[in-house]
C-alpha cells in the first residue's frame, strides 16, 4: 500500500494544506500537538534523514523557517519546537520524512524535549567525538 503522505501530496487523501512548492508541501497535523502544529515534508518520497536528498531536506528545512515565522506572528507563541524522527526507535510512526513544526506556549504541559540532565562519562563522550569526526 501507498504511503499515506505521499497520498496527501497527490490529493488522493484530503490535508488543510498550507503551502506547496516544487520540492515541497506543508500542511497542518492532525492530531495536534497545539495550535499551529503542522507538518512539512518532501514531495520525492524518503523514508527519513538516512534516505533523502540532500537538496530535498535544504529545501525542507528552508520551508519550515518560513513557516515557523508565519506561525508565529499568527499565533504569537512563547517557543517552538522543530521534532523530525527518523526510525522506529526514534518514535517515527508515518515513514515518510516530516518536520514537524510545534508551537509552544509557558506551562502548556507538553512534556517534549524535558530529558533528564545527567553528566555522562567524559572519555566516553571524547573517544565518539573522535569516532565520528573520523566519519565525516
Ligand atoms: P511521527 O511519525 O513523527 O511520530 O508522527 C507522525 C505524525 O503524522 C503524527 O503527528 C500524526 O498526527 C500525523 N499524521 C498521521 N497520519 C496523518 C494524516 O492522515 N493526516 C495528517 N494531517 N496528519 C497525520
Ligand atoms: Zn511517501
Amino acid at each position: 500500500m501507498e504511503c499515506i503522505f505521499c497520498k496527501i501530496i497527490k490529493g488522493e487523501v484530503p490535508s488543510f494544506k498550507v503551502y506547496e512548492d516544487e520540492k515541497v508541501f506543508a500542511f497542518m497535523d492532525i492530531n495536534p500537538i497545539n495550535d499551529g502544529h503542522m507538518l512539512v515534508i518532501p514531495k520525492t518520497h524518503a523514508e527519513n534523514l538516512f534516505e533523502i536528498e540532500e537538496s530535498d531536506f535544504l529545501a525542507v528545512m528552508s520551508v519550515v523557517r518560513r513557516l515557523s515565522l508565519a506561525i508565529r506572528r499568527v499565533l504569537g507563541p512563547d517557543g517552538m519546537n522543530l521534532m523530525q524522527l527518523n526510525g522506529e526507535a526514534a518514535g517515527q510512526v508515518v515513514p515518510h520524512l516530516h518536520v514537524h513544526i510545534v508551537p509552544r506556549w509557558g506551562g502548556d504541559g507538553k512534556g517534549i524535549c524535558e530529558w533528564e540532565l545527567v553528566p555522562g562519562d567524559r572519555d566516553k563522550i571524547k573517544g565518539l567525538s573522535k569516532r565520528i569526526q573520523e566519519a565525516l
